[in-house]
């Protein structure tokens, strides 16, 4: 699309899009492309929502989203002072780039990662610079010192690979003097424990000067990024949360409240607190797209296929074939993701859906190879 118009301020004109799945809003698509969960958000979530007092809409919400920062401290183990909410996890990066980066030089991140990264860096004027996965796309720790500041995402997006805490531990140690963020959009699909694990609990290890003085418990410089939207349901809800001491908390709050200060509304708020109280409902859809992802890529691998080992609700699958795959999906109406870059050109990220979904998916794949004999998958 062209955006040129002579009313632009300088800003938008310099301004470069992130360009996000395509969401069709007719029926009959298998959607495979955004990694949302093909499973409906907690029957609580329902009830909460019914149940609420429609009147109070007449009302501004609560802008700090008190009672869901409560019912998020009591799920991580924290306090309320250690949680801030937005409008999908995409506004609490996009606050925190404007609170940690912008104006920075030397701020580090993945050569290949979450694609709105670069967007707010370009936004915001943080001088990112990009440290190239190794080719398996997996990440090394000894590639992040001294940066004024940190950004991955664990789980990584579109790799669908994590970093052990021993990991994320060394680059904190190797970055004392900016904020290291932690985008974990995908934690609650993978096999290694969350960063959150570090910001509480006795301070073992933790350098003096980067331990938090107050409380004495974790780094005083990380922050953990959270979405409701990947393993509660609630993608069209838009609700994200960062995890972190309360002095980067509190410059989150600075932010926003330079920018909106009501960024939940009343009904967001009250579906993800019933949404975050009901953990056996997690759980249970939880194991049902972990085991659909585990048994589609092994049946995948059958096939010939390289697929990355998913830590997330979607698998990166290599295939010079990658471009006419996803074309030929997208004729049979499923949509997956594919980006026509140097490094992604021969990958196609599918995001995981219901058995049945899986099932039409893998069809569409047989068909496109079988149609294709003699070129190699
Ligand atoms: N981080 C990563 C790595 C993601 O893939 C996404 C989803 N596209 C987000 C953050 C943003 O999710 P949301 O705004 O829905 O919370």
């Amino acid at each position: 699309m062209d955006f040129s118009n002579d009313y632009l301020s300088t800003k938008a004109k310099a301004l470069v899009p992130y360009v996000a799945g395509l969401q069709p809003q007719e029926p009959g698509w298998i959607k495979l492309n955004t990694n949302e969960n093909p499973y409906p958000p907690s029957p609580k979530v329902y009830e909460a929502l019914q149940n609420a007092d429609i009147s109070r809409l007449r009302l501004y919400s609560d802008g700090d989203s008190y009672a869901l920062k409560e019912a998020i401290a009591k799920d991580v183990g924290l306090a309320p002072e250690n949680i801030f909410c937005g409008n999908g996890s995409d506004e609490v990066l996009a606050l925190a780039f404007q609170a940690f980066f912008s104006g920075k030089s030397n701020v580090l991140t993945p050569d290949v990662s979450y694609g709105f990264y670069p967007v707010w860096g370009n936004m915001y004027d943080v001088g990112l610079v990009k440290k190239p996965l190794r080719d398996d796309f997996s990440l090394d720790p000894a590639d992040y010192k001294n940066g004024n500041g940190v950004i991955i995402a664990n789980p990584n997006a579109p790799s669908s690979l994590a970093l052990g805490l021993s990991d994320v531990e060394q680059i904190l140690h190797q970055n004392p003097k900016g904020v290291v963020l932690v985008d974990e959009a995908y934690i609650d699909f993978a096999r290694v424990e969350s960063t959150v694990t570090l910001l509480g609990g006795p301070c073992n290890g933790v350098p003096d000067g980067q331990c938090l003085s107050d409380n004495h418990v974790g780094y005083e410089n990380l922050l953990v990024v959270r979405t409701f939207s990947k393993s509660h349901s609630l993608a069209g809800m838009r609700v994200g949360y960062a995890i972190g001491p309360p002095k980067l908390i509190a410059a989150l709050g600075l932010v926003r409240d330079a920018f909106n200060s009501y960024p939940l509304d009343m009904l967001a708020q009250t579906a993800a607190i019933a949404a975050i109280k009901d953990r056996p409902y997690l759980a249970q859809t939880l194991s049902q797209v972990i085991i659909t992802r585990d048994t589609t890529a092994a049946r995948l691998r059958e096939m010939g296929y390289y697929v990355l080992p998913s830590h997330t609700n979607f698998i990166l699958i290599q295939t010079p074939e990658a471009q006419g795959l996803y074309n030929y999906l997208l004729k049979n109406k499923i949509l997956a993701r594919y980006w026509a870059t140097p490094r992604l050109k021969d990958y196609l990220r599918v995001s995981i859906g219901t058995n049945k979904e899986m099932e039409a998916f893998l069809q569409c794949v047989q068909e496109f190879a079988s149609e294709r004999p003699t070129k190699q998958i």
